[in-house]
């Protein structure tokens, strides 16, 4: 019986797919079409120039295996990419091919040798030295739901992350989108989520991006025309996680393409997963549309943690690193770090750090140094309290006048003028401005902010006040 394309890819197939996660044979193997066999060399037809990247990136082994199997040592695969009709640039793709190593058989064919490994032509995601399909995801496993202590604070945004890590796109939290400061955990949280649907779901397609590498590929894909390869890559996936989208802020090209990748896998059913520093209403030039989507699922904030999570982060954190310590000692550091988890997590290992190498004994000494280091750096960025205070002194009330309900205006504009400086200074949302001043809301604050503005612009007075205060708070 002789060999036809047909039947030595079949074969080919048979063996790939009894390797690989079916999920991966479905994306990259079903729509390949056998074209040719000639002598040892078989086509084989591929959508894009993308898919053959990624083929050769992540395939080429199983790829060899299969084929000497059917055709000998000379076997030899010869892609054939379709050409896409929709992107405007018409070039043949063998022109953006560095020649090295092949040639060039039609315009879009191209031959490659099985052990071809050109660095130029790579998929989105290569991290060099390593291709495991765990690592596609770039998901850091230590970054569990485990380990993602539960308090107050993260209530919400932790038992949203669980649901959607239940039922991938199969929530009304869709998108979930977590924001809150810096070092509050929305990077853990987020991976957390991918962790747990990688667990449960090991044929789902997740991936973890931060906003900016997004941005980089697709700046990257506009230089290499192949945009709608990106586009395409970003569409096959089935769980989308992309950290800090406040990094998209006037940026409107990647905006633009996120919004049709959003759309595309919100419609079918796809979880996408967002963390931002700000809440949607504080974000600010992102596209209005843009923010409708993001709106459109939960959002849900983290914020400070209180003292009986704080404790419990960092007994756990020590639980894990094998290390004891005495209580006191854990209470001391948890009273004294109150904004920033990774802060707390720092000075715990500093702690141990200094210790070991000093051979010292952990005391409430030790301690008092290493927390010392860590909130004085930490008073560079102006707190709120700070600003309330600040504001309150200058005004000569105290700090329960100021967020009082009264309506008197010198401390309506005292209020409306702390309200001001922190978003000015802060990168708290209006929403925890307005929680921490007086128990208000983010329209509270928002229209601080205005009246502040206007008032600056018409009133002389009141422009001195917010020169002598800015002043007072930049020391
Ligand atoms: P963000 O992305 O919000 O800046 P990260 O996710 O990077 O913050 O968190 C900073 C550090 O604090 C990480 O090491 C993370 O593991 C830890 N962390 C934050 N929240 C928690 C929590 N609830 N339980 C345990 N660790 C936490
Ligand atoms: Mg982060």
């Amino acid at each position: 019986m002789s060999k036809t394309a047909q039947s030595v890819w079949n074969n080919c197939l048979e063996f790939i797919k009894d390797n690989i996660q079916p999920q991966a044979y479905k994306t990259w193997f079903e729509p390949i079409v056998a074209v040719k066999l000639t002598d040892s060399a078989l086509s084989i037809q591929v959508p894009s120039k993308f898919f053959y990247e990624w083929l050769e990136e992540h395939y080429v082994k199983i790829l060899k295996v299969s084929l000497t199997k059917e055709l000998g040592n000379n076997a030899k695969l010869v892609y054939i990419i379709k050409m896409e009709n929709t992107y405007g640039n018409k070039q043949p793709f063998t022109e953006k091919i560095p020649s090295s190593n092949r040639t060039a058989l039609k315009s879009q064919e191209i031959d490659i040798p099985l052990n071809n490994k050109n660095p130029e032509l790579r998929n989105p995601f290569v991290i060099p030295g390593i291709r495991n399909v765990k690592i596609e995801s770039q998901l850091n496993p230590n970054y569990s739901f485990e380990n993602f202590l539960e308090g107050d604070s993260n209530r919400l945004a932790r038992s949203a992350g669980l649901a959607v890590a239940a039922k991938p796109g199969g929530t009304s939290f869709n998108p979930l989108l977590i924001f809150g400061g810096v070092g509050l955990g929305k990077t853990h949280l987020a991976h957390a989520i991918g962790v747990d649907i990688k667990d449960k779901y090991p044929e789902k397609t997740v991936l973890y991006i931060s906003a900016e590498k997004f941005t980089q590929q697709y700046i990257e894909s506009v230089k290499k025309n192949n945009r709608n390869d990106f586009i395409h890559f970003y569409q096959l996936i089935d769980v989308l996680i992309i950290d800090d989208v406040q990094f998209f802020s006037g940026k409107s090209g990647t905006q633009d393409v996120f919004f049709h990748i959003f759309n595309h896998l919100h419609q079918n059913g796809k979880q996408v997963v967002l963390t931002s520093d700000k809440a949607p209403v504080d974000m600010q030039d992102i596209e209005q549309r843009l923010l409708s989507r993001f709106k459109w699922g939960l959002s849900a904030e983290l914020q400070h943690p209180d003292f009986e999570t704080r404790v419990s982060i960092l007994k756990n954190k020590l639980y894990r690193d094998g290390v004891e310590m005495p209580d006191d000692i854990i209470d001391y550091v948890a009273k004294n770090i109150k904004t920033n988890v990774r802060e707390l997590e720092g000075a715990i290992i500093s702690l141990i750090a200094q210790s070991s190498f000093n051979k010292k004994e952990i005391t409430l000494e030790l301690a008092n140094q290493i927390v010392e280091k860590f909130v004085k750096n930490t008073k560079r960025e102006v707190s709120i309290d700070y600003i309330q205070k600040v504001v309150s002194d200058y005004f000569q009330m105290d700090i329960d006048t100021l967020q009082s309900k009264t309506r008197k205006r010198h401390i309506v504009q005292a209020r409306q003028l702390a309200m001001f400086f922190a978003k000015k200074f802060t990168k708290a949302s209006l929403a925890s401005i307005g929680s921490q001043i007086g128990k208000r809301d983010h329209a509270t604050v928002l229209h601080a902010c205005k009246t502040v503005d206007n008032l600056s612009s018409t009133d002389k007075q009141f422009r001195k006040y917010v020169e002598d205060i800015t002043k007072k708070l930049s020391v």
